[in-house]
């Protein structure tokens, strides 16, 4: 067992945003039978599965998300829905590009059943561009680091025999060789808010994984578990099983998606309540580097208001803050850009206290000014009603925690409801 990583957590911001599912969730984006998550961390920005087609590139294109800026692809395994835009992305990413995909993801694969036997595997496209040398194609047989807090879990033992495997993944067109699915894996970024696990199918069992890479990289904190967790055609005791095992997993939310079947996502829903969140193509969360929980930013504007309405949980104790909240008349302007003065309130996280509250008049507003601006008047956090997708991202390369959607409430009153953890974030209204 490999020692853990020397970098467990991020020291910059990290999103999540779904580029292929099943579903999709913000407007200008479609959906396929497919899975494609692309994480950017740091300066780091990798992609976790393609999706069946070349359909991660228009979504990609839409969201403004450049596969030139790629470092690495991370195959989940070698099924054709996580795999059929490889070579469309590979067409596109930068020479030396690092490949990880376990060693049978490359292999045949079919699905058999009494109607007949299809391949299923990775298309002979992306095998090719696989192995083009411009493609640094690297084999994972173990727990991998592919970045700083971003790290593959390598093959998945079967550990729980609830979790019993779905028939008719086959190595041969015959189905006489069963696909023991070696090649899945999954993904673990590990955020100051906790761990969050990407699943691509969990074929090995989404239990399992868990249980997998608690035990090879132990952490306290367990943030979200987000993907394909494959029940759709699973025995009710099987579905029930697993669910009765995430909700006593210590994971504070789950965005089941892709192949996770209706069954499986309502039953999980009736048993976490509150903890579960819609994925679907368009899906985005920001995890900072201080205090926010990944995922609990996500505010698709097709989402109404009141359902996208979550509560960010307490902030680390340790961490100093200086709050920053747009003002206008008094109180949160909910568009940042066109607000009168910022209030600076600094708090103590461990007594929940408010320390000093000061007001300062906004700067001209020029494009980018506002989160140099705050990071010199030294904000870790900006609490805001709504916020661009780009102003989000400048903010985040200050290190500067974004909370959006939050309501037009008085700064004090904002502060007091972030600390104590009861902050209610909605829509996003600036997210078009
Ligand atoms: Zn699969
Ligand atoms: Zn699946
Ligand atoms: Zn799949």
């Amino acid at each position: 067992m490999p020692p853990p990583s020397p970098h467990t957590t991020p020291a910059a911001p990290a999103r999540i945003t779904i580029l292929v599912d099943n579903a999709v969730n913000r407007a200008g984006l479609r959906a396929e039978h497919g899975w494609a998550v692309w994480i950017e961390t740091g300066d780091r920005a990798v992609l976790f599965d393609t999706g069946q087609s070349d359909l991660v590139i228009a979504n990609a294109d839409a969201l403004g998300l450049r596969f030139e800026a790629l470092d690495a692809v991370v195959l989940s395994h070698g099924h054709y829905d996580h795999t059929g835009g490889l070579a469309a992305v590979l067409a596109r990413a930068r020479d030396g590009i690092r490949v990880y995909a376990h060693p049978a993801a490359l292999q045949p694969k079919y699905r058999c059943t009494p109607a007949g036997s299809r391949p299923i595997g990775i298309p002979a496209d992306g095998l090719a561009a696989l192995h083009r040398p411009s493609v640094d194609l690297r084999a994972v047989e173990a727990p991998t680091d592919v970045a700083p807090g971003l790290w593959i879990s390598g093959p998945v033992p079967r550990r729980h025999p609830e979790e019993v495997p779905e028939p008719g993944f086959n190595l041969d067109p015959a189905g006489r060789v069963t696909d023991p699915l070696d090649d899945d894996l999954a993904l673990c970024l590990e955020t100051p808010a906790g761990r969050v696990v990407v699943l691509g199918c969990a074929h090995r069992g989404v239990i399992a994984t868990l249980d997998q890479v608690a035990a090879l990289r132990p952490t306290a904190r367990l943030q979200a578990v987000m993907g394909g967790m494959h029940l759709r055609s699973a025995a009710p005791s099987t579905l029930q099983w697993t669910v009765d095992a995430l909700k006593h997993s210590g994971y504070e939310r789950f965005l089941p998606a892709h192949c996770t079947g209706l069954p499986a996502v309502a039953a999980l829903w009736a048993a976490c309540p509150g903890q579960c969140s819609e994925a679907g193509v368009g899906k985005s969360t920001v995890a900072v580097n201080l205090a926010v929980p990944i995922l609990a930013l996500a505010a698709a504007p097709t989402t109404a208001a009141k359902d996208a309405a979550v509560t960010t949980p307490n902030p680390p104790k340790e961490t100093p803050m200086r709050l920053a909240i747009p003002i206008a008349d008094g109180r949160l302007s909910m568009h940042f850009g066109h607000c009168e003065s910022f209030a600076l309130i600094d708090v103590d996280p461990a007594t929940k206290a408010i320390l000093k509250e000061e007001t300062l008049t906004a700067p001209p507003h020029e494009p980018g000014l506002l989160p140099r601006w705050l990071a010199e008047k030294g904000a870790t956090v900006i609490i805001a009603g709504g916020m661009g997708q780009r102003a989000q991202g400048l903010f985040a390369e200050q290190g500067i925690t974004v909370i959006v959607g939050a309501p037009a409430e008085a700064p004090q009153a904002l502060a007091k409801a972030y600390l104590a953890g009861t902050l209610k974030t909605g829509s996003n209204v600036c997210d078009h």
